[in-house]
């Protein structure tokens, strides 16, 4: 392959700068444009969750470009679910059986600002912040951004997000039956700080789950001592966001369906009044790339809704098959892109359907005895057969096998 190839890639969220990290350690110069300020000198909201899981995936394609061992002392185990039932009482579920089977808490804002400078500090990898990519000139074969500025490129590769220029940009040259689904339902994150001492208030080796039926409050462990909290919950309906507004509604709310978090939170009636309500959806589409020109990973191509905890795992992974690719087919772009959509779509629609099951399973299912008995089927399962049989759980989260298998 020739070193001499530049590419570009649109947005340094999370899998922006890991792809960029793979690509310079293979011999290609990257130019990324981000359309945010740089975060790691503006103090930011990282913007969707301040934490996350990561998991075997996303640690597989962190230790395939070598950051993983300088960030794992800030991760947080969690070795199982935390349910929280109404009359205070709680219940560990674990993950897996076997002692290494844990998720682990990561700060979203370290983590992308450490790929940020990871990829510009280890190879040839220029980061452009405050440069919002407005459109796609295709006769041209530039770039233009929303401060006039333009750049020629050879070919692109976007994650940018969710609601993607890069990949309305292949829509308008080739259909591509997209579609983005939205989630009925809403989040909004609360904070739990940790004790007077700084210690956690919760089970830190836990995700802390308050199932109620039709929404439910989570909490990830941060390493200062705090969770962050996540409320889910209707957008619209008897029990909603746009139900549950005034300070009695917001305190009767928690007072009847989470009364042993309520003494965990400082302020609950500020915050959830001055939080912002974020919104969910699926992106589904049958292409990921034009030609030899464009390509789109992550979230650009699947965002998917966060029960599973796989949105960052699956876009490190896309990084991890795309290098597969390039080693594969010799650094030919004509090979790669459709080789990438075409095996790989299949598993995207996959978490992204099993992700939207999660959400059922987490904040109604994990209390039913029908899936308790299911469960322990599992595991027993698991024991027996150990070479023949994996709970899903352990498939998605403690393996790399395609999600579709
Ligand atoms: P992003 O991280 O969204 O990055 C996209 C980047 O592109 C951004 O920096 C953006 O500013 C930039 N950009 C967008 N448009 C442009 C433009 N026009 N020009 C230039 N730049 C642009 N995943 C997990 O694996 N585990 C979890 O526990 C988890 N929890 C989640 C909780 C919540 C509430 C949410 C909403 C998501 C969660 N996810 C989780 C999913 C995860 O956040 C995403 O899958 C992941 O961020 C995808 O990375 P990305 O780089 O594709 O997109």
């Amino acid at each position: 392959m020739s070193n001499k190839d530049n590419l570009v890639i649109i947005g340094a969220g999370l899998a922006g700068p890991l792809m960029a990290t793979y690509l310079s350690n293979l011999g290609y110069n990257v130019d990324i444009y981000e359309r945010r300020p740089d975060m790691r000198y503006i103090d930011q909201s990282a913007g969707r969750s301040i934490n996350l899981a990561l998991s075997k995936r996303g640690i597989r394609a962190l230790r395939d470009i070598g950051l993983y061992e300088k960030i794992k002392s800030k991760l947080i185990p969690m070795k199982g679910r935390m349910i929280h039932n109404i009359d205070g009482s709680t219940q560990l579920q674990k993950y897996g059986q076997k002692t290494n089977e844990v998720i682990y808490s990561i700060s979203r804002a370290f983590l992308n600002i450490s790929l940020m400078e990871y990829c510009e500090n280890n190879g040839n990898v220029r980061i452009h912040c405050e440069h919002e990519l407005e459109y796609i000139d295709m006769n041209e074969q530039k770039l233009i951004f929303t401060n006039h500025k333009s750049v020629k490129f050879n070919r692109v590769l976007g994650s940018d997000g969710s609601s993607s220029i890069i990949r309305q940009t292949i829509d308008k040259l080739c259909s591509i039956n997209f579609q983005k689904k939205p989630l009925l339902h809403g989040y909004k994150e609360l904070s739990i700080p940790s004790t007077n001492n700084g210690d956690f208030k919760l089970e830190p080796n836990a995700l802390h789950i308050w199932p109620r039926g039709k929404f439910m409050l989570i909490a990830l462990p941060n390493m200062d001592g705090s969770f962050t909290s996540t409320l889910f919950l209707p957008m619209d309906g008897e029990i909603s966001f746009s139900s549950i507004k005034t300070k009695k509604q917001i305190l009767d709310f928690f007072q009847e369906n989470f009364p042993d978090a309520l003494d965990l939170f400082t302020d609950i009636i500020e915050t959830y009044q001055n939080n912002p309500i974020g919104t969910l959806s699926t992106v589904y589409c049958d292409k990921w790339h034009y030609k030899d020109k464009l390509l789109i990973f992550g979230d650009a191509a699947h965002a998917i809704v966060p029960f599973f905890g796989q949105g960052m795992n699956a876009s490190f992974q896309d990084c991890t098959v795309i290098n597969s690719l390039i080693n594969k087919f010799n650094g030919d772009w004509g090979k790669i892109f459709p080789e990438f959509s075409t095996i790989h779509i299949a598993n995207g629609h996959a978490i992204a359907n099993m992700a939207l099951e999660n959400y059922i399973e987490m904040r109604d299912l994990v209390n039913n005895p029908d899936y308790k008995t299911k469960r322990n089927l599992e595991l027993q399962l698991e024991n027996k057969f150990r070479n023949r049989f994996i709970p899903r759980y352990s498939m998605v989260s403690f393996h790399t096998i395609p999600y579709a298998e």
